[in-house]
């Protein structure tokens, strides 16, 4: 039987613990690398309203909404599934401030579909404001969902007008086509972005908000009621880095 004096056992217990750490760094690495979302054939990453009107120099600019432009672009490239959103409203929208005298952006008042928020006029159909912003690179996108073009009812989300219940149509398309889990990136967070990704869940996908891949209005709190709603909801709040893209 092979002894050991005291020294040589204390040298060869140090060894080991230096190997169990490397190991326990190397499986925490291989973890974190396992974790990351590989977009699969049944995701579909919606690209919201990134369009003239929502960048700076636009009718209704989201701060640094241009500055995610990028980064949607880098996303787009992993998801074989894309679908882009068009705010497209006709002249004289019901959401316009302008289109109730008196009445100023940012105000509400009560349509038959509840609250609206008045904007400024923003994203009119057929004009160069209402465009997809020329830095977008998705031309593998399957779809364009545009929402907003019924002259009283507005649509932030993606799925359903402002009542709620009319849809838009996605919700057949993505079942369908058999996709399952939704990531959204776009502008903006506390509006466009939130409202389909709550009802993303509403109709029963999973929903993941890319959240540096947004940027939020955040009027009066407005963003983080939105994060609690979204949490709320069920909505995943995740980053670029989470994703294996
Ligand atoms: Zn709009």
């Amino acid at each position: 039987m092979k002894t050991y004096d005291r020294r040589e056992f204390v040298r060869i217990a140090a060894a080991s613990v230096v190997v169990a750490g490397m190991g326990a760094r190397a499986t925490a690495a291989f973890a974190q690398a396992a974790a990351k979302i590989k977009p699969s054939a049944t995701d579909v990453l919606l690209v919201v309203d990134v369009q003239n009107c929502f960048v700076p120099g636009g009718t209704l600019p989201v701060k640094e909404g241009d500055a995610i432009i990028p980064l949607v672009n880098r996303i787009a490239r992993s998801f074989q599934h894309v679908v882009l959103t068009q705010d497209w409203h006709p002249p004289g929208h019901g959401s316009f401030a302008s289109t109730y005298p008196g009445k100023r952006p940012f105000e509400t008042i009560s349509l038959s579909s509840g609250t609206q928020v008045l904007w400024p006029d923003h994203c009119v159909q057929g004009t160069p404001d209402a465009e997809l912003h020329k830095d977008l690179r998705i031309t593998h996108a399957e779809l364009i969902i545009r929402k907003g073009y019924r002259k009283f009812m507005d649509s932030y989300s993606a799925f359903y007008e402002a009542d709620g219940k009319t849809p838009t149509g996605l919700v057949g398309y993505l079942r369908e086509r058999g996709l399952t889990q939704v990531f959204l990136v776009g502008l903006a967070t506390d509006y466009c972005v939130g409202w389909s990704a709550m009802d993303a869940r509403k109709a029963g996908f999973t929903a993941f908000v890319i959240e540096d891949a947004t940027r939020g209005i955040d009027t009066d709190g407005s963003l983080a009621k939105a994060w609690t709603d979204m949490l709320g909801a069920g909505v995943r709040r995740i980053q670029s880095s989470d994703l294996d893209v």
